[in-house]
């Protein structure tokens, strides 16, 4: 095992270069080609180094309604599934997305070194930097002999940051083919793994009131964005009544000119989860809000969306395989701890659809989803060796890491 472990340290050198290339090419979600472009370098790689089987996919457009109601519809670029050894007894998942946070029109587009062992790049660490962790680590185990008691699968999917829309089917599908999961989001910023996430959902809320002249026949509109106000106000006054439930208004616009009374107004809202039964209650309150709303004469509201990541619990599957990567993670010199976060991931999904997984086994870095993320470059040698080591400890007794598959 030292010897495989310590192969992987070489690899720092181009490692850094292969990320300053793949975080210099954009793959802002909605920008496509650079999304294709990013999953094709990859999926290249990895059928060069790991002698793999190779699909590609494409996915479902990702819809967002306007202020009007009509769709626009955004297609994504593709996903790919990599997989060797599908007969082997032990079947392992691992994941990651191609796409950032950061669109075709972003400032941040280059990587800039901070100090030797630090460099700041779009994507550096979300998650480009656990892609090439993902890649290591398989280089690395496929040199063992324990090889043949392991198959696994590969996911690169396009569309994580907008919640996974298009790739969702797809994970599920195969979640329920494999003993465990392995993401490789970024740790979080204090370098531990996140357990317990919240769950999340995206709304869309349409108001539709009646047009009229400002000065002339004021008295015969109907305000949709007034009605927008009262709704935007009681949902905000949720915060705080459910433990662990918050509601958070993004996005709202309408209206056109200030001399007519607007007839269309939206606003995009998210809402977080701690457990399972807050769905119901955030549905049943939303309900309520609605009618209160849509009993004003000439005022009309629509709800949109849904809980598109459940809460991510930690059963007794998921607690054994974390304590086999705390357990790794002590060997290497550095014990892991795990934590609860309010974010999510394709984790929940993943955990959804009963597999356990542990999904923060990318690269230490920070400020992501800003401008100054970074990363810090010798996390790469480390992960991709906790990785590799958790990969052989799971070859080793494949019996224990079995469950009842699909
Ligand atoms: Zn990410």
């Amino acid at each position: 095992m030292d010897a495989l472990l310590s192969s992987i340290t070489e690899r720092q050198t181009p490692l850094t270069e292969t990320l300053v290339k793949l975080a210099q090419i954009n793959s802002g979600t909605l920008n496509r080609a650079g999304v294709n472009q990013v999953g094709e370098l990859l999926s290249k790689m990895f059928c060069a180094r790991l002698n793999c089987h190779h699909q590609q996919h494409a996915v479902a457009a990702s819809t967002q309604l306007r202020t009007d109601g009509s769709a626009e519809e955004h297609r994504l670029g593709d996903l790919h599934i990599l997989s060797k050894r599908p007969d082997a007894p032990l079947q392992v998942l691992l994941t990651g997305h191609l796409d950032t946070v950061f669109p075709a029109d972003s400032a941040f587009q280059r990587c800039q070194w901070l100090d030797d062992q630090t460099l700041q790049g779009p994507g550096v660490s979300d998650m480009k930097g656990g892609l090439l962790v993902m890649l290591e680590a398989l280089s690395a185990f496929e040199q063992s002999p324990l090889t043949q008691r392991l198959g696994w699968t590969v996911i690169l999917n396009p569309d994580e940051e907008i919640g996974s829309p298009g790739s969702a089917a797809i994970l599920a599908q195969q979640a329920q083919q494999h003993d465990l999961g392995l993401i490789y989001e970024p740790a979080l910023p204090n370098g531990q793994l996140a357990g317990e996430r919240k769950g999340s959902g995206n709304f869309t809320a349409l108001f539709t009131g009646v047009a009229a002249h400002a000065g002339r026949e004021h008295h015969l509109g109907r305000n949709a964005i007034c009605a927008m106000a009262e709704f935007i106000t009681a949902v905000d006054q949720l915060n705080g009544r459910r433990d662990g439930v918050t509601l958070n208004i993004g996005v709202a616009d309408g209206g056109e000119t200030t001399n007519q009374v607007p007839d269309q107004a939206r606003c995009r809202f998210n809402i977080r989860t701690r457990i399972s039964a807050d769905e119901q209650w955030c549905q049943q309150q939303l309900q309520i809000i609605q009618q209160q709303i849509n009993s004003k004469e000439g005022i009309s509201l629509t709800l949109h969306g849904s809980f598109g990541r459940p809460p991510k619990q930690l059963d007794q599957a998921h607690l054994a395989l974390f304590q086999l990567v705390t357990e790794c993670s002590g060997l290497l010199g550095a014990p892991l701890a795990w934590e609860s976060t309010g974010g999510c991931c394709d984790g929940n999904n993943l955990s959804a659809a009963g597999l356990p997984n542990v999904d923060t086994l990318g690269v230490q870095g920070g400020h992501i989803h800003s401008h100054s993320e970074f990363i810090r470059l010798p996390s790469l040698v480390e992960r991709a060796q906790l990785s590799a080591m958790i990969l052989l400890r799971l070859a080793e007794q494949p019996d224990t890491w079995l469950r009842n598959r699909m």
